[in-house]
Formats: C-alpha cells, sequence, structure tokens
C-alpha cells in the first residue's frame, strides 16, 4: 500500500487564516516536508503540532525528493507545506508533485490562498482572463526579452518579485509597457498589507521614493485594443521559427517551407539562414 501526498497550504500572510483541514491533515501525516521549517514551526508551534518536520527546499529537492517518495512508498502520510500559499505555485513542489505521479502515489491538495490570486482578486484589473508568469528572469536582458514576448498579451499577467529586484523589474516593464495600468500587491494578509495602483510609471515613481520591503505581487494589465497599433511589430527570428515547427512536430524541410510561408519571404533565404555560414544546421 503506497501512502499519500497532502499539498498543504499554510497562510501567505496571517496565521488565522489556515483552514481547519489543513490544520487536521498536518497534525495527522507523519511528516511534514517544509520550504522553510522555522516559517512552519511558528504555524506547528501556534497550533500545538508535534508532527516531526524536515526540510524540503530547491537546494535539497532533488535528494530530499527521493527520501520522501522512498518513505510514501512505505505507506507513509506526508504534508508538503511551502513557504507560504500553495505548494506548487513557483516553487521546489512542482517537482514532487511531479515524481510522486510518476511513482503512482496519491496527491491530495489542501486549498489554500496563492499570493498570484489573492493579488489578482484585489487589483481592480481583468480577472475574467489572465496568465501568472511567476518570477521574470534575472537579467537585465533576458527580462526585457520575455516582456516584449508578453507585450501583445491580452490576459491580465501576473507577476512575483523579490524587493530588491523590484525597481529593476519596474523600470524594465515602464521601457517595454509604458501606460499600462497595474497594481502592486504587498505583504497580503499580513500587518504592513498595502496595494498600490497606478499606471506603470506612477508605481515606479512611488518605490523609487519608498524603499520595497517585504513579499510582493504584481499584477499588469493586458494588451489594450488601441495599444496594439502602437506597439513596434513583433519581431520573428526565422531561425527559432523554424526550430519550433520542428518540435511541433514538422520535419525539417516542412519546417522551412511553413516558416518561408509564414513570414512571406522566399524559401531559400530561411534554408540559408537555417544552414547558417558553415553549411550545417
Ligand atoms: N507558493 C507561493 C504561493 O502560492 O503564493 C509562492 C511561492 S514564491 C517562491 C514566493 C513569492 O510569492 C514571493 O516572492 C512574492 O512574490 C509572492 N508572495 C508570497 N507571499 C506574499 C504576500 N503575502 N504578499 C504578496 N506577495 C507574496
Amino acid at each position: 500500500m503506497t501512502g499519500e501526498l497532502y499539498l498543504c497550504s499554510t497562510p501567505i500572510g496571517n496565521l488565522e487564516d489556515i483552514t481547519l483541514r489543513a490544520l487536521r491533515i498536518l497534525r495527522e501525516a507523519d511528516l511534514i516536508a517544509a520550504e522553510d521549517t522555522r516559517h512552519t514551526r511558528k504555524l506547528l508551534n501556534h497550533y500545538d503540532i508535534n508532527t516531526p518536520l524536515t526540510s524540503y527546499h530547491e537546494h535539497n529537492a532533488r535528494q530530499k525528493g527521493a527520501y520522501l517518495l522512498e518513505l510514501l512508498r512505505e505507506g507513509k502520510r506526508i504534508a508538503l507545506v511551502s513557504d507560504a500559499g500553495t505548494p506548487g505555485i513557483s516553487d521546489p513542489g512542482t517537482l514532487l508533485v511531479q515524481q510522486a505521479i510518476e511513482a503512482g502515489i496519491p496527491i491530495t491538495p489542501i486549498p489554500g490562498a496563492t499570493a498570484a490570486v489573492t493579488a489578482l482578486s484585489i487589483s481592480g484589473l481583468a480577472t475574467d482572463k489572465f496568465v501568472f508568469e511567476g518570477f521574470l528572469p534575472r537579467s537585465n536582458k533576458e527580462r526585457k526579452e520575455r516582456l516584449a514576448k508578453l507585450a501583445r498579451e491580452e490576459r491580465t499577467i501576473i507577476l512575483y518579485e523579490a524587493p530588491h529586484r523590484l525597481v529593476a523589474t519596474l523600470k524594465a516593464i515602464c521601457e517595454v509597457l509604458p501606460y499600462r495600468r497595474m497594481a502592486v500587491a504587498r505583504e497580503l494578509t499580513k500587518q504592513y498589507e498595502e496595494v498600490i495602483r497606478g499606471t506603470t510609471e506612477e508605481i515606479l515613481a512611488h518605490f523609487q521614493i519608498t524603499a520595497p520591503r517585504g513579499e510582493f505581487t504584481l499584477i499588469l494589465e493586458g494588451c489594450r485594443e488601441e495599444e496594439k497599433g502602437q506597439l513596434p511589430e513583433e519581431i520573428i527570428d526565422p531561425v527559432e521559427l523554424v526550430r519550433t515547427l520542428e518540435e511541433q512536430g514538422f520535419d525539417w524541410k516542412a519546417a522551412i517551407k511553413e516558416a518561408a510561408k509564414r513570414l512571406g519571404v522566399p524559401k531559400r533565404e530561411i534554408y540559408q539562414l537555417v544552414k547558417g555560414p558553415g553549411g550545417n544546421n
């Protein structure tokens, strides 16, 4: 008989926000695997829960994950607790979930608030369609490239960001996507909870004066119809397009033909680019 993996939410902020079901599971589990044991221990102490606790975070996920899977195969029930919010959303829980699925171990989510949806709900921006982007790349160049790819995204965009990178990220957003409406939610459900709403420029100006502190979730308006005409033409790299088409199942020749058709250029031009100067593709 296999055990069971519970994805047990802890509040993204206030300790009182935890559900009774989450408390029961934490009490009844054989082991709690926590992304931040100090954070989780505070919660366990607050509710007088004595279940054994072990760490599971991005730096030990491979090796600790193998150990946890072994216990699950032996029939143990493990509650996975992320640093805060819903386990598996932008944290190492994703890997354990994938490994548990492969091993045929049942997984039960004990839902609780994720910062992404909590921030979205009070943003004042469209909530009927949204896209979660998590953390943008750390390098300035890659961050701008990612934002350029998002420029035509019509759905509301949700981002996570660390306080020490917030201003750099807001600057990049202002450069690539100026005039968009935005909401920045700070320290949700905690003592210093705050939401700042405005245009991207207004929000950047605010954080250039007030140093960012705490946890931040950014909600960015999607691309409006009238903005589309003002955006620069989307630049498509022919070589990347051929590679994407191959990944989608086109063979090499068919991918070149399709790319030429989509970009409106002769096949031989794409062929030369894909082959490269040395003649190898
Ligand atoms: N699994 C978590 C969840 O469901 O929200 C997210 C984990 S991710 C590693 C941590 C990021 O979530 C933080 O850097 C911040 O961007 C966001 N976050 C977490 N708690 C928050 C809070 N109380 N207020 C605003 N954003 C928060």
